[in-house]
């Protein structure tokens, strides 16, 4: 029986309940996990084809560098700019897309916008002396950003575009790394960057037929405005007399499917689970806070946001949106948000779905029945509203997915829904190893590979070092102080980077390497202090966030350092001011 609590206006057995159920109807529909996503290879490896820049031929590289970095997303980026500020001339970022940026070069699809506030979210700010033009920034804004760094720390120079790395070996005796690539390159560096960026490697659903349609089909990371017209902008004049389907409403699908609603002939979105949509609230830069800004300000106002999200509390919340205001709640103790307040949140956010969604079947079938953090929050302001549309139709598949895709379309229980396109905005393989991620493996000091090293879960010191590959460092989020920022995470370790490299330098050291003990103390930590969080993971709604619903042994060795990133920057900026850099080997020039 329902007793709805008079005071709250809801009764939070039956939320529990209902929570629970729906959690388990899916776990119960994909027993798989994250095994239910089809890797876009063989017949699919279409898919990842390059719509944005042309291939060009160029030469095979065979020389030398000081420093490789495999990867020109933020990570790549940081680590390059940072370096060449602490003088590191002779690097080289190696880049699998036809330009920088990483997710901000693929994701180009209509609507693309970055969630987190621009003001911490844009690396170096200060440094390029860039003011963005809005909180929440859109996509071709960002990859103008990530150009202006490029030039601001020549990284252009010396790169290698389009080019996938198939390789990196040690040579013990010239203490050199040897990177190769799908290019013919062969080049030797002494020092090797690699960036694994988590949303790297596009996935598509576990749904039989894909190769059989007919139609136009294409993942979000790679839109084919070729075929729909327009821009990341919209104006997809392309699209005016088809028949689109989209399959999936994560943050992606949340910003896509506006811009297909508004320019669709008809628009079919396929929904798994429906997202929790929060207001967005955007407003343009005020140009007199602009000018206010002191020096130092981008890294307070990351550090202020960063706090927050680790459960903490500051005087002044400087971001002050929708992430701080359900961080804000988290309650200290636990690290997670107190239940009651979270119950509040999301009826809030159901509530918002019955007042803006005029069918009330459609937007029941919106309706997220989960906790607020369980699956990434979404924000949008335009988002329910498209339902309203007389060309727009939910698909609602009741926790299900689709069934399959025919030549015609896509199935979902025993009908078929004929589409002219087809979009998938199905996500990443983000827990993936990095191997299956990147398509290279690493071998280290006698003939070590990482992804042998790592198949019981991950060995590093602060996440970014690991015994028996000197000279190499991981720019990852494992094992480092979290942040829904990622932005913030790689500015953290790109800091410690170059100041392991400088020092290194400094010293005129032949290598920098980890011990194994300072290792294995540093894996202890993460694993305790990422309990709390495991414990929430398993009690939630299947997504990339809880690795479909089956956190592990190797996904809470794999996690995060619990405190969270500003007191993992405190934490390994103090290892780094006495000096003393325990726990990691600078061996003479001398040495080997
Ligand atoms: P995602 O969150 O993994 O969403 C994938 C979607 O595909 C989900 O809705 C999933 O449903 C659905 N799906 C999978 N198999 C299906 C099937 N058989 N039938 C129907 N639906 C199916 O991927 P994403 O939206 O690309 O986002 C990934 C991450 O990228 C985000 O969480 C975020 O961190 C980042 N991102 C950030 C921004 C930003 O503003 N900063 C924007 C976009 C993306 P289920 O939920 O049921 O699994």
């Amino acid at each position: 029986m329902t007793t709805v609590d008079s005071e709250l206006g809801f009764d939070p057995d039956e939320l529990r309940a209902k929570y629970a159920h729906e959690r388990d109807k899916r776990l119960r529909l994909r027993p798989e996990g994250a095994a239910q996503y089809r890797q876009i290879e063989g017949s699919l490896a279409h898919f990842l084809d390059d719509p944005y820049t042309p291939r060009t031929e160029r030469e095979p590289v065979t020389d030398h560098v000081e420093v490789a970095i495999l990867g020109g997303g933020f990570g790549g980026l940081l680590v390059g700019s940072r370096l060449r500020t602490a003088g590191v001339e002779d690097l080289r970022i190696v880049e699998a897309g036809g330009g920088f940026g990483g997710v901000w070069y693929w994701n180009r699809y209509p609507g693309a916008a970055c969630d987190t506030e621009a003001y911490i979210y844009l690396p170096l700010l200060e440094e390029t002396g860039y003011i963005p033009t809005e909180k929440y920034v859109k996509a071709p804004e960002i990859l103008e950003h990530v150009n202006r760094i490029a030039d601001k720390f020549d990284l252009h120079r010396n790169a290698l575009l389009h080019t996938r790395v198939t390789d990196v070996a040690y040579d013990e005796g010239a203490a050199l790394w040897t990177v190769r690539t799908d290019r013919g390159d062969t080049f030797t560096a002494r020092y090797v960057v690699m960036t694994v960026g988590a949303m790297v490697k596009p996935k598509l659903p576990g749904l039989a037929g894909i190769e059989k349609f007919r139609g136009h089909t294409f993942h979000t990371t790679r839109w084919d405005y070729a075929y729909t017209g327009g821009s990341s902008k919209g104006g997809m004049t392309g699209l005016n007399d088809k028949r689109v389907g989209i399959i999936g409403t994560g943050s992606t699908g949340i910003q896509a499917v506006p811009h297909l609603g508004r320019d669709s002939g008809h628009l079919f979105v396929f929904q798994r689970t429906p997202s929790a949509v929060n207001v967005r609230n955007n407003r343009p830069t005020d140009p007199e806070w602009a000018a206010s800004l002191q020096p130092g300000w981008q890294r307070e106002r990351m550090d202020n946001f960063g706090t927050f999200v680790a459960g903490g509390a500051a005087e002044t919340d400087l971001v002050n949106d929708g992430w701080t205001a359900l961080y804000r709640l988290r309650s200290v103790n636990n690290g997670v948000l107190d239940e009651i307040d979270d119950f509040r949140k999301m009826e809030e956010i159901r509530a918002r779905v019955s007042d803006t969604v005029s069918d009330p079947a459609t937007a029941e079938a919106l309706k997220p029945w989960f906790r607020a953090l369980c699956k990434r929050p979404c924000f949008h302001d335009e988002y329910l509203e498209t339902f309203n549309r007389p060309t727009v139709t939910l698909v609602d598949t009741e926790g299900r997915g689709v069934d399959e895709v025919t030549e015609n379309g896509v199935v979902v229980a025993g009908v078929e829904y004929e589409l002219d396109c087809l979009i998938f905005a199905s996500g990443f393989s983000v827990a993936a190893p990095f191997r299956s991620r990147l398509g290279y493996d690493v071998t280290g000091r006698d003939g070590l590979l990482l992804s042998e090293k790592n198949k019981g879960g991950m060995s590093t010191l602060y996440g970014m070092q690991s015994h028996g590959f000197p000279n190499f460092f991981i720019v990852a989020v494992n094992q480092v102080g979290g942040s829904s920022n990622f932005a913030h995470i790689l500015d953290v370790q790109s800091r410690h980077i170059a100041d392991l490299v400088a020092e290194a330098r400094r010293r005129g050291s032949r290598t920098i390497e980890a011990e194994k003990q300072a290792e294995d103390a540093w894996v202890d930590v993460v694993v305790e202090s990422s309990q709390a969080d495991l414990e929430f993971q398993r009690s939630c709604t299947p997504g990339w966030m809880n690795n479909e619903g089956q956190p592990n042994v190797i996904a809470r060795r794999n996690g995060q350092y619990g405190p969270g990133i500003v007191a993992f920057d405190r934490l390994i900026e103090g290892w780094r001011a006495d000096g003393e850099y325990r726990g990691v080997v600078f061996s003479d020039a001398g040495t080997s």
